[in-house]
Formats: C-alpha cells, sequence, structure tokens
C-alpha cells in the first residue's frame, strides 16, 4: 500500500489482491458484519429479504445461504432460514406466526422447550395455547377454532417416540385454515417426507445430524411457500436471529456425510434396541419401528428410514434410584443432552407431570442416542451395567 499512509492505516487497508482462480472443494467462509457496497445508490436500495444480494452480515452471506439452499433441498422445501440453535428457529415459527388473540394447538409429546415457549406465550402474551393427544389424527378437527392459526406437529414425539397421522392432522387443520409445523429433526429431513405429508413450514434442530459432531448449535426453518418465507424472514430478522460464518462451514462439511451417518446410526440403533427389547429388566422399547409403539402403521407408511434415538421404559420394579446407577454405570455411552453426533448418549426423562396423554408413570423412561461405534461394544456396555440393577 502507497507510503502515503501512516503505518496504522496501512495495517488496516490493504491493497493486494488474490490471484483469481482458485478452486477447491469447500464452500469458502465468508465472515462479516459489515457487507461493503459499491456505492451509495446500491447502499440505499439494498434488499435484505432475497437471497440474491447482501446488505449485513446479520442478514446473510455466501456461507449462509449456501447453507441455507442446501437445509431446503435436503427436505425438499425451496427456502430457508438459519437460527442460532434448534428452539431458536421454534421461536421464529411463533413470533413469525402468533399474535395476541390466536390460538395455537401444540402436542402433549412435543419437544419440551417448544411447551415451555407456548406456555410464555399464552401467560405473557395474550395467545391461546391448547395441548392435544399426539394421536388424535383426524380428531383434531374437533379442536380446531376459527382463531386458530398455528398447529404444532412433531413425528415420532420427543422422548416417548408416538408416531402421529399427520396427513390427517394436515388435512383437518387445512380445513380450517391453519398451518401445520412440523419438527422433523428425528428424521434430519432423510426418513420422512414433511412437505410431501403436507406439512407447511418444517423446523429442523441443525444441532442434531447436521452439525454432526455434538460441537454447535444451530436451527433452520424451512418452507416451500413465498408468503410463509417473507412471515419467517421478517421474524427472522426482527428478533435478530444470525448465526455465525464459522458455524455455518461446520455444518456444511458435516452435511456431505450426514447420510450415511443417519443410516449407520439408525442401523446400529435397531440392533441395541432389539436387544434391549429380550432384557427382563426393560418392560418397552419406545421406537417407531416396533409393532407396540403407537402409531407404528403411520411409520410404515410414512417413513423411508429410522434415526438413532429411542426410548426404553424400565420394568416397573426399578426405582429412579436403581436406573441412575445404571446409567452411572455405563462407560461407552454419555451421560448428556442433545444427540445426532458420533458418540452414544443416554439421558432419563421425567415425564412431564400435565402430559395428559401419558400413563406409564410407574416406569424409568431413558432414552438412548446410538452414534458410531460398534453396536456390539455399546450392548456389551448395556449388559455390564444392567448388573447394577440386581
Ligand atoms: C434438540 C431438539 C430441538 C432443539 O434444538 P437445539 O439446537 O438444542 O435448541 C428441537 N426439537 C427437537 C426434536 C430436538 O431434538
Amino acid at each position: 500500500m502507497s507510503k502515503l499512509f501512516s503505518k496504522d492505516t496501512r495495517i488496516n487497508h490493504s491493497d493486494y489482491v488474490a490471484p483469481s482462480g482458485f478452486r477447491a472443494f469447500p464452500e469458502p467462509t465468508y465472515r462479516a458484519s459489515t457487507v461493503l457496497f459499491d456505492s451509495v445508490d446500491a447502499l440505499r436500495s439494498r434488499q435484505w429479504i432475497g437471497r440474491d444480494s447482501y446488505t449485513y452480515g446479520l442478514h446473510g452471506t455466501p456461507t449462509t445461504f449456501t447453507l441455507e439452499a442446501q437445509l431446503a433441498e435436503i427436505e425438499g422445501g425451496k427456502h430457508a432460514v438459519l437460527a442460532p440453535s434448534g428452539l431458536a428457529a421454534i421461536t421464529i415459527v411463533d413470533f413469525a406466526f402468533l399474535k395476541s388473540g390466536d390460538d395455537v394447538l401444540i402436542p402433549e409429546n412435543i419437544y419440551n422447550p417448544n411447551r415451555e415457549l407456548g406456555d410464555w406465550l399464552a401467560r405473557d402474551f395474550g395467545v391461546s395455547v391448547r395441548y392435544y393427544d399426539p394421536m388424535a389424527g383426524e380428531g383434531i378437527a374437533g379442536m380446531l377454532r376459527e382463531n386458530t392459526r398455528l398447529v404444532w406437529t412433531e413425528t415420532p414425539g420427543s422422548v416417548t417416540m408416538e408416531v402421529p397421522d399427520i396427513p390427517a392432522i394436515c388435512r383437518a387443520a387445512h380445513d380450517r385454515e391453519a398451518l401445520v409445523v412440523l419438527d422433523n429433526t428425528w428424521s434430519a429431513g432423510l426418513a420422512f417426507d414433511a412437505f410431501g405429508h403436507g406439512a407447511d413450514i418444517v423446523v429442523q434442530a441443525v444441532t442434531k445430524y447436521q452439525g454432526g459432531a455434538s460441537d454447535l448449535l444451530m436451527g433452520a426453518v424451512i418452507t416451500r411457500d413465498e408468503e410463509l418465507f417473507r412471515r419467517i424472514s421478517m421474524a427472522h430478522m426482527r428478533l435478530g436471529m444470525g448465526v455465525g460464518a464459522d458455524d455455518a462451514y461446520m455444518v456444511l462439511r458435516s452435511l456431505s456425510s450426514m447420510k450415511v451417518r443417519f443410516e449407520k446410526s439408525g442401523e446400529s440403533a435397531m440392533q441395541v434396541a432389539r436387544w434391549l427389547k429380550e432384557r427382563p429388566e426393560i418392560s418397552r422399547v419406545l421406537h417407531p419401528a416396533f409393532p407396540d409403539c403407537p402409531g407404528h402403521d403411520c411409520f410404515l407408511r410414512d417413513f423411508t428410514g429410522a434415526s438413532g434415538l429411542f426410548s426404553v421404559l424400565f420394568d416397573e420394579r426399578y426405582s429412579e434410584a436403581q436406573t441412575d446407577r445404571f446409567l452411572e454405570s455405563l462407560k461407552l455411552f454419555g451421560l448428556g443432552f442433545s444427540w445426532g453426533g458420533t458418540h452414544s448418549l443416554a439421558v432419563p426423562y421425567r415425564i412431564r407431570p400435565d402430559r395428559r396423554d401419558w400413563t406409564d408413570r410407574q416406569h424409568q423412561l431413558i432414552r438412548f442416542y446410538i452414534g458410531l461405534e460398534d453396536p456390539q461394544d455399546l450392548i456389551a456396555d448395556l449388559e455390564q451395567a444392567m448388573r447394577v440393577l440386581g
């Protein structure tokens, strides 16, 4: 840079221009808060909402736009917006589509923080929030009101794994002009075609298989519809839900191998689940592929595969203290929340006391996530830990 400027300035303004023509597989990581414009006119006429120009780092960079396009592609959607976590993606949907006086229906078994948000909207924001039996199917028609704006769904339900009849719920909701939003995290957008089965909006916790290594948090809201995308984008902008470029890059890096990881994790989980089902300590395996799982017929009809996440109910003779000791005796399974990474995990869940559809309270529930370890080693680990049950 010209010696006309002092060193302080030259340190900050390089005139080196890297030669064009660099090629490599990874999408470059563009980090930016400030985005530069070529002219005042370009700055003044900026359009932040589309994905064909840049305005500010918060609204997107080539890295985040590329990830959004990839996530929309996986889901069979058209548009995606990224959020700093799966829960943030859920928040965007509620704030985009609900206002004081509106009604929203949420299944009893939904990912619990979604209920927390619903309770808050009911308490402080004048939204009518009602919880429905996830197995209601067409029966949900009887619950829809004039002001029902949104119907939340999740398949299978977090932790207890019921598979709802999504097409039936969508038909009933659409008859009353309510929107259906589906948390499709369990399937990673791979094993369940949410839009094909009628959902209007899809939420993904990108933290899970998309991130793939338990080292980042991200979420996405995906749709096919231009007007819904505009509403989602407005909420995304107003709530300031940007994501960091490095996290976006890491997800892009993981996405290429997601399908292989998902399939391996799902197959290993089936092996482990089948072994658990034969154990006298276990009273029930809650996995959609098992005939005694509520909604198993919908799973067979609508899904093309299964993820590595399922739960078990212990026989009722075991106390919480006993199953806690079982958990602490596991050597390969980590004890912690979230899932979708390379490592297997186990978590105990206490079912909310206000869940009206849950009747198995006398049984301890543990949720397993099966990662990429050898399933035989995982089974051996479960077997040795079960010895502490006596
Ligand atoms: C983990 C999870 C979320 C939330 O994702 P975070 O990134 O942890 O906020 C939402 N829905 C489901 C079904 C999940 O498993």
